[in-house]
């Protein structure tokens, strides 16, 4: 039976036909490279995803006025968070457990960009890191 799949690697996007033959291996059509062929196996054995998220910035306000009551720190009445990627594709089935050492942050304020908040998340080797400069 074969599997429809959409090739993320690149813009292209290109509608792959994935089919089991013998032993395991793959038959692939529809791609226009063989990179192709490396996402369909991955995604069939092995499925990643480059995790983004948001993590809470800790209390870091100085006068109560701006401060959120949980604690939270503000701008402009709204909670202020923190946007973060993994340094690498995730396994698939670990992005839920990802997401909850993820929202379990504080991150102290001032944060710079690609400043490491989780390293070797879950045991992987993949860290999670700031993607945008908040003061
Ligand atoms: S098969 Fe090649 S050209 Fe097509 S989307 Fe994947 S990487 Fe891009």
């Amino acid at each position: 039976m074969s599997q429809e799949l959409i090739c993320i690697t690149c813009p292209m996007g290109c509608h792959l036909t994935v089919e089991k033959v013998a032993d395991g291996e793959l038959s692939v059509s529809g791609n226009r490279c063989p990179r192709g062929v490396v996402y369909a196996r991955e995604e069939l054995f092995a499925p990643k995803r480059t995790v983004t998220a948001t993590a809470r910035a800790a209390r870091a306000c100085s006068g109560e006025a701006a401060c959120a009551p949980s604690g939270e720190a503000r701008l402009g009445g709204a909670p202020r968070r923190v946007p973060v990627r993994s340094t690498a594709a995730f396994p698939k089935d670990k992005v839920p457990a990802l997401l909850e050492a993820i929202y379990a942050l504080e991150v102290e304020l001032p944060v710079e960009s690609g400043k490491v908040l989780l390293a070797d998340a879950l045991g992987t080797g993949i860290d999670v890191i700031a993607t945008r400069s908040i003061r």
